[in-house]
């Protein structure tokens, strides 16, 4: 049962951010840097939404920190603080293994250069000027060329090449080959400006930083706090209810899902008929499924990489990275040097594409068996990485596309928000209602820990403009 909200002045907040992820918590923070009073509430016990952690004994589980580009430093800096931005560190080395070709990569452009040139055998011409396309790649541009035709454009037939250039996307962002070329271009520029970068310590210790540079900059925080409806008047924000109490506020931020902030939080009755038809024509993204795995006290293994892109799948299709087989897993591996503890400590998060749809209709007792399945499979396929990995564990534990819907209210537990066409309806949500905001994974290019937190920073920007105004646009 949640508990009303103590202690709201009377006369609100000139903002109320509700969620806690990455875009919320730096929208929060930008603008209370920025003078505003801010109340931020997140559903949850514990702030960061997908980049969350949790402690099990005296394992502590990374569930979405995998990697991220170098533009994470100058963002941290930028919005947050030098100290987090120093805790920015380059991940040694990347692992590809499938049917297709095993290799290990620092993920930077002269080193995918250099093996595309050497390992696959492509005229460095192609190479270079397949990077200049992406380089010149804007999102205003004509989103008409969707990635199979990019990559056929420069790699014809070259099923291999699209798996190297496009597995790490399809992973991280639920991205398939008939989506707009630009969503997948912009991405993948970003990652292979200088290779793949994690937070040293981890994500909880991001997350504390966070908490209490908002809290040092005034930020209202409420945690166990769920936003359950925006009140428009005549068209304009004019309150909240969380946890069944009233907050006058005269913005809303939401970083929650942009359809639930849609339909459930304010109601299709104060849109317009044409914004709706945008609405309805909105895909969710795909979810997750993870399997943790901690490993004994004592117990360690020598270098495999820092991520592994596994696959048994005899050839890259996008499709078969999410199906219930599982051919494909991603390992992220966290060594004592990336997250330091006394007793030095081991952990693998495993994490595989999913549809809702494959975990919704499960009974308790099939579901159960299905989770412990796909442990089994997971270990199975470490093996090969870790040999002996089953005696050398003292922790498993499993999550799927139900457990992120639980914890984020996503629906569909979309680990990645919307597709592309997500992006212009949260871009446009403030046209329609006066001081109404949404920042957050959507469109692709705005997911992730950087796009969301840059997201976070751009719609702060126009929440300011907004506020100073006064009044709707
Ligand atoms: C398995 C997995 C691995 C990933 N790995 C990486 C990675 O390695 N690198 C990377 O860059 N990205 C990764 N991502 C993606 C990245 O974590 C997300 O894109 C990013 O964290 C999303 O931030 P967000 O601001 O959109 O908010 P979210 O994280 O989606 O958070 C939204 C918040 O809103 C809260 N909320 C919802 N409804 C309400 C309500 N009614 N009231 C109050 N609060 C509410 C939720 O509880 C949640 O805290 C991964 C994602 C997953 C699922």
């Amino acid at each position: 049962m949640s508990k009303p909200l103590k202690n709201i002045p009377s006369d609100g907040y000139d903002i109320v951010v509700a969620g806690g992820g990455l875009g919320g918590l730096t929208s929060a923070n930008v603008l209370a840097k920025a003078g505003y009073r801010v109340l931020l509430v997140e559903q949850h016990f514990q702030l960061g939404g997908l980049a969350s952690y949790f402690k099990r004994g005296r394992h502590i589980f990374d569930v979405a920190l995998h990697g991220f580009p170098i533009g994470m430093k100058k963002t941290l800096r930028k919005y947050w603080s030098r100290e987090m931005a120093d805790h920015i560190v380059q991940v040694r080395s990347v692992r590809f293994d499938n049917p297709q070709f095993s290799l290990d990569t620092t993920f930077t452009k002269e080193d995918f250069s250099d093996k595309l040139e050497r390992e696959f055998e492509l005229e460095r011409s192609a190479v270079d000027a397949f990077y200049a396309e992406l380089e010149s790649m804007n999102y205003y541009d004509d989103r008409s060329m969707t990635n199979r035709e990019l990559f056929e454009k420069y790699f014809p037939g070259r099923n291999d090449v699209v798996r190297l250039l496009m597995e790490p996307i399809t992973y991280a962002n639920g991205s398939t080959l008939d989506e707009p070329a630009i969503t997948y271009g912009i991405v993948f520029s970003n990652f292979m400006s200088k290779g793949v970068y994690t937070f040293q310590g981890g994500t909880d210790v991001m997350i504390d930083m966070m908490k209490r540079e908002l809290r040092g900059n005034g930020v209202d925080v409420r945690v166990a706090a769920k936003l359950e409806k925006v009140e428009v008047e005549k068209g304009v924000v004019a309150a909240v209810v969380v946890n069944g109490t009233r907050v006058p506020c005269r913005a809303v931020m939401s970083n929650g899902n942009i359809l639930s902030t849609i339909r459930d939080w304010v109601g299709d009755e104060h849109f317009s008929h044409a914004f709706l038809e945008k609405v309805s024509a909105t895909r969710l993204n795909n979810s997750s499924c993870q399997v943790y795995i901690g490993f004994k006290e004592g117990e360690g293994f020598d270098f495999i990489g820092d991520l592994l892109f596994t696959s048994t799948h005899p050839v890259f299709e996008p499709e078969a990275v999410v199906a219930p087989e599982r051919t494909s897993k991603t390992f992220s591996v966290y060594y004592p040097s990336i997250r330091p503890a006394a007793p030095p400590d081991y952990t693998v998060v495993a994490s595989m594409n999913a549809n809702f749809a494959d975990w919704a209709e499960f009974s308790d007792e099939e579901y159960k068996a299905a989770k412990n399945d796909m442990v089994d499979d997971v270990l199975d396929s470490l093996e090969k990485y870790i040999p002996g990995v089953r005696d050398k564990v003292d922790h498993l534990e499993a999550a799927t596309p139900r457990t992120f819907k639980r914890y984020t209210l996503h629906g569909g537990g979309a680990s990645f928000g919307t597709k592309f066409e997500g992006l212009d309806v949260s871009m446009r949500l403030h046209d329609e209602i006066g001081g109404l905001f949404h920042a957050g994974s959507v469109g692709i290019i705005m997911s992730g820990w950087l796009g969301a937190a840059n997201y976070g920073v751009i719609v702060a920007n126009d929440v300011d403009k907004y506020l100073r105004r006064g009044f709707r646009d």
